[in-house]
């Protein structure tokens, strides 16, 4: 190729116009999109705690179940409800449903949000002895990622994303050992994801990643990078702390990293190949390195922190909006 001297100027001169402004402008150059309300996200996870814990086998669980299943309705999605019966680490029989809401099923290119709806059947972080004995009500530890997605799933019901979105409400992720047995077993965790990954609602379903909720309502929270979403997609990590930064919240989502966490994430990841990351309370600072009421009778209603679920939900409303 040939150019004149004074045309390489120009196309040199226009290249580092080009160059500069690509550099400062973030995966999601967009106006700032302020819609989606806290009020709404925060009814939704009272919803379910008034329910009670929702721990498999119990009626406070079978109805936040058909709960859930009317509310995505109502937002226009198509609704399926995968029921199965899951293994729990003890052989007791979870009757279990993962809960998935498809938006926009004729798109081809889609993006999948998760989160989990049940609740802890042990407080396993209580002092005391018999306190442990008692179900987590899990206002935060299930329930408020539920409620971000549904305030989500509200807002894209009004206004259309360019691609289509596939929301699942997982069950049986809470359901492993008791910390006091210290046992470490992968597969007694996230048993709906692993039952979803292994038999997915559609045959050869694909995803461009996937994007998991927890611990999203509580007060002062640091959203560290966990290992397992840095490794599975730091790509879609460093987008979404971009953006998150961008937005003004940078100092809720530091520039650290965690220990790897085991959620539903990684088997979403290993076991159906959509690469997928959790954004999720985890302080690498601390000895508990979640949210100070972790599994305890303590993660109630009364703990939700509005401002953050305004924050989490800005974060990845705005993010919706500008994958293409
Ligand atoms: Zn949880």
């Amino acid at each position: 190729m040939y150019y004149k001297a004074t045309h390489n100027f120009w196309v040199l001169f226009l290249f580092t116009i080009i160059f500069f402004s690509c550099k400062n402008q973030s995966y999601c150059d967009i106006e700032y999109n302020d819609v989606f309300n806290e009020d709404s996200a925060y009814l939704y996870i009272k919803n379910q705690v008034d329910f009670g814990a929702r721990i498999p086998n119990t009626k406070a669980h079978d109805s936040c179940v058909i709960f859930l299943e009317n509310k995505l309705k109502s937002f226009g999605a198509e609704v399926i409800i995968q029921n199965v019966e899951l293994e729990r680490f003890d052989g007791l029989i979870l009757n279990s449903s993962n809960i998935i809401a498809e938006f926009y099923p004729d798109k081809k290119r889609r993006i999948l949000l998760f989160a989990h709806y049940d609740s802890r059947y042990y407080s396993d972080m209580e002092a005391d002895n018999i306190d442990q004995l008692l179900p987590v009500l899990g206002a935060n530890d299930g329930a408020s990622g539920v409620g971000v997605l549904l305030e989500i799933a509200r807002q894209i019901s009004v206004n259309k994303p360019t691609v289509g979105i596939d929301i699942i409400f997982f069950d049986a992720e809470d359901q492993g050992q008791p910390l006091y047995m210290d046992i470490y077993d992968e597969k007694a965790w996230c048993l709906g994801a692993q039952y979803w990954a292994k038999n997915p609602h559609v045959k050869n379903y694909d995803a461009l990643f996937g994007l998991g909720l927890d611990m999203v309502g509580g007060s002062n929270p640091v959203f560290a990078r966990d290992d397992n979403s840095r490794y599975f997609n730091n790509f879609l990590v460093k987008k979404i702390w971009n953006l998150a930064d961008t937005l003004g919240y940078g100092s809720f989502f530091p520039d650290k990293f965690s220990k790897p966490i085991l959620h539903d994430h990684v088997f979403v990841s290993q076991l159906a190949g959509i690469r997928s990351i959790m954004i999720m309370d985890n302080d690498p600072r601390k000895t508990i390195p979640y949210f100070e009421h972790w599994h305890t009778q303590q993660d109630n209603l009364q703990n939700i922190n509005k401002q953050t679920l305004k924050m989490v939900g800005d974060v990845v409303l705005n993010f919706i909006y500008c994958v293409e």
